[in-house]
């Protein structure tokens, strides 16, 4: 197998890291709980972005870009927010480093460099941005502000995970400001929509909207909305947020605007935000055995091309007819590498660029010259056929949508086959232990048994999904009333 991957029923956790740190993803990094994104993983993030950022700019949303630090006043302004993410904060108190004086080779925090106030690295920006706010928006013709900005940030995270959870991570943070209540309802609803999309159709990852119960809310908002994705060993994964924060950051930076009749009135705000996380999640939904496997339109590299080849004559007549198709194919907009490196033999090629995950495969030799075919895998399938030259790019173009279907589709089946109604404590318990998945059930609605069910089983409530059907039934762990399901799971 290509450079050892660990299978997933061996060890799905170390087959994980295997596949982020052998598919060259990411590496490790001196510091705790932060890892160095490699070009292959930063590619991925460059595609995500590019695709995300045209969704924004066409809803309407214009990039900026704030500070790091967060003054600690500021930061404390907003009490829930603060309270939520205060103990994840990682906080600047000097400004210098000077020599040792008794040794003079080490530095030491210099203590008349201390800071008059103490800096927050931003954990999420609501308060710096709002502050700002407060001197943009005076009437109603200042609204609405549709801003994002793609940034870092920092939580002292206690338990790190490659992409799904690191201390710092890049990410975008939506922070829009709308006059009325409605309005930034509306919105809300609308980023959670592009975060659907996105992850649908790009990322081939079937995703369930729904809202979030009070004890899994943003720290701060009114409700936050939210995304939740299956991975493969059953356990789900947070894919994207949007919050209603109503007015708390208005009151608490005193964000007020005129309106038409000059009432004054505070702002009304949301956020949103997708992250990093989102490569572990197409790792973690879609790959195998032999690596990655990533949907055609994220990946950095749609197609390889690798020659088969005796000698430099043969390579030489092999490259002259492969440039040809790298013309065709890029002529349709599809991502090509022709690897025509003589340091590894065909097979070692083949292993590494499944590993890789990169969707189709043509292996072209002399004897396919001769009769004008090239043999073409399929990463997803590791199905192989021979395909004529003639017509070779719109064959390959409607092959790239297929996979992408396909790959949605085995997710989607995965998640069909995984998502269970439980009707008592007994079956719910079952369940989880035995298949895991989403587990759909009663909930009387209190924070209180949400607690006890975590407690007892590790599973969280993921969602209260936007098109739970109202239906009357009891509460699985206390036995009381309830109207409708909700998608509980173990959780990463
Ligand atoms: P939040 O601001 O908490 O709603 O998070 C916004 C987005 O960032 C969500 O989609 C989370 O899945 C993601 N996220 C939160 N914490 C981390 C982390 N430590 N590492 C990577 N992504 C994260």
């Amino acid at each position: 197998m290509a450079k050892g991957i660990t299978s997933r029923e061996q060890d799905f956790s170390q087959w994980y890291n295997d596949l982020i740190i052998k598919g060259g993803l990411a590496d490790y990094s001196a510091v705790r709980g932060c890892m160095v994104i490699k070009p292959y993983g930063y590619a991925l993030w460059e595609n995500m972005r590019d695709v995300l950022d045209k969704m924004f700019k066409d809803t309407g949303h214009v990039n900026a870009y704030f500070p790091l630090f967060v003054p600690k006043s500021l930061f404390e302004a907003e009490e829930k927010n603060a309270e939520g993410f205060a103990k994840e904060c990682a906080v600047v108190t000097h400004y210098r480093l000077k020599t040792d004086p008794n040794n003079k080779s080490k530095l030491i925090v210099d203590p008349e460099a201390k800071l008059e106030e103490e800096l927050v690295v931003r954990p999420t920006s609501e308060a710096i941005i709002w502050n700002t706010y407060k001197g943009w928006i005076q009437s109603y013709r200042d609204l609405p502000i549709l801003i994002n900005q793609w940034a870092n940030v920092v939580r002292w995270e206690m338990r790190t995970r490659l992409f799904l959870r690191t201390a710092e991570f890049l990410w975008q943070e939506g922070h829009t400001a709308h006059a009325t209540k409605q309005e930034a309802l509306e919105e809300t609803t609308k980023m959670l929509n592009v975060y659907a999309e996105f992850a649908e159709k790009y990322m081939a990852l079937p995703v369930v909207k729904g809202v979030k119960s009070e004890n899994e809310r943003f720290a701060g908002a009114e409700d936050t909305y939210c995304i939740e994705a299956l991975m493969q060993d059953g356990k789900a994964l947070q894919a994207g947020t949007s919050h209603f924060l109503g007015q708390n950051f208005a009151k608490a930076f005193d964000v007020k605007f005129s309106d038409k009749n000059n009432q004054l009135d505070y702002v009304w705000a949301t956020s949103w935000g997708v992250s990093t996380r989102l490569i572990g999640a197409l790792a973690m939904a879609h790959s195998d055995d032999e690596g990655l496997v990533l949907p055609p339109a994220i990946a950095p590299i749609q197609v390889v091309i690798v020659p088969i080849f005796k000698g430099e004559e043969q390579l030489t007549a092999i490259s002259a007819k492969v440039s040809e198709i790298v013309l065709q194919l890029k002529a349709y907009g599809i991502k090509v590498k022709y690897d025509d490196t003589d340091n590894a033999r065909p097979g070692w090629k083949f292993a590494e660029y499944e590993l890789k995950g990169v969707p189709v495969r043509l292996a072209i030799g002399a004897r396919d010259l001769e009769n004008n075919v090239v043999e073409v895998a399929r990463r997803d399938t590791k199905t192989k056929e021979s395909v004529s030259l003639d017509g070779i790019a719109e064959y390959i173009q409607n092959l790239l949508v297929v996979i992408q279907e396909s790959i949605f589709n085995k997710a989607a089946l995965y998640r069909a086959d995984h998502t269970t109604e439980a009707n008592t404590w007994e079956e719910f318990k079952t369940i989880l232990d035995t298949k895991g998945g989403f587990v759909s059930a009663h909930w009387d609605g209190t924070s209180e048994t949400e607690e006890s069910i975590k407690t007892e089983t590790k599973a969280t409530i993921r969602c209260i999904p936007f098109d739970a059907k109202e239906e009357s039934g009891t509460c699985i762990f206390s036995g009381k009333p309830s109207n409708k399901r909700v998608l509980f799971a173990r959780a990463y």
